[in-house]
């Protein structure tokens, strides 16, 4: 059964009592991460010795020793890339969710349709990160996203992840307008979830949970901007991404702005 037949999911947020499922971040703001592409390996690696199998979303997951591995992409596909690359190295698989329509970046240039390409052609999935706050109808939104993704990849929606969930969201186990979700309960409530939303493990940490010391099967969901920019703190990472992209931005106005381009020639 659908999630909602045809009604509006905005107007019926209006009547759900909020149900809080996690804790409530205990320390937001500056924190320090220590987190690098190094230590994502080293994470993924002890993940491999202690005998999980690297799984996907197309079927319920066992109770132990199973890893779902979901990436978020809220900033940037390039940082996709990276990780994409990095976990083909270590011979594991995991599923990229894009936002389409976003200030962050363009889902359809030909230079990111190449690298969405690229992270598939690795052995990954990669499907749709919805954001509903887009949308005055959550399902013309979904059918109209569905319809790009399948022009732009070739490639159906066969699981989505949601963009910054409220616990409507968070709290409905049906399939989303006929698409499995990744906060249904089997992949959400049934096993161990973590996430390094905000840029820190400000819940759990993946393996010193006590989850991964009982080889309980668990949902593991990076943001790749957290593991791949400069930066101690996350509020250096996000700096240090921030004037990255300035200067990408800068080099973008040169090729179609000629006073541009000869204003950064000569400074
Ligand atoms: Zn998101």
């Amino acid at each position: 059964m659908e999630l909602v037949d045809t009604r509006d999911l905005k107007s019926l947020d209006r009547n759900i009592v909020p149900v809080q499922v996690r804790p409530r971040v205990p320390c937001l703001g500056m924190h320090i991460l220590n987190f690098s592409k190094l230590k994502y390996k080293n994470l993924i690696e002890q993940f491999k010795d202690k005998g999980y199998k690297f799984v996907d979303f197309s079927r319920t997951p066992n109770q132990k020793k199973e890893i779902l591995l979901r990436h978020d992409i809220d900033f940037d596909i390039g940082k996709a890339l990276e990780i994409a690359l990095l976990e083909n190295q270590l011979n594991v698989a995991s599923t990229y969710f894009f936002l389409i329509r976003s200030d962050s970046y363009n889902f359809s240039t030909p230079e990111n349709i190449k690298k969405i390409k690229e992270i598939y052609n690795l052995g990954h999935k990669v499907s749709i990160h919805f954001d509903s706050t887009l949308y005055s109808s959550a399902k013309a939104g979904f059918t109209l996203e569905k319809n790009l993704f399948k022009l732009l990849t070739n490639l159906n929606t066969e699981i989505v992840s949601f963009h910054r969930p409220n616990n409507f969201y968070l709290d409905n186990n049906d399939d989303f307008f006929g698409v499995p979700h990744t906060y249904q309960d089997r992949f959400f409530k049934d096993i161990k979830y973590i996430s390094d939303s905000g840029g820190g493990f400000f819940y759990d940490h993946p393996t010193k949970c006590d989850a991964f010391k009982n080889f309980d099967s668990m949902q593991f969901l990076t943001h790749p901007i957290w593991w791949t920019t400069k930066g101690d703190t996350n509020i250096e990472k996000i700096q240090s991404f921030l004037k990255e992209s300035s200067k990408n931005y800068s080099v973008h106005f040169a090729k179609n702005c000629k006073p541009w381009k000869e204003f950064v020639n000569k400074s």
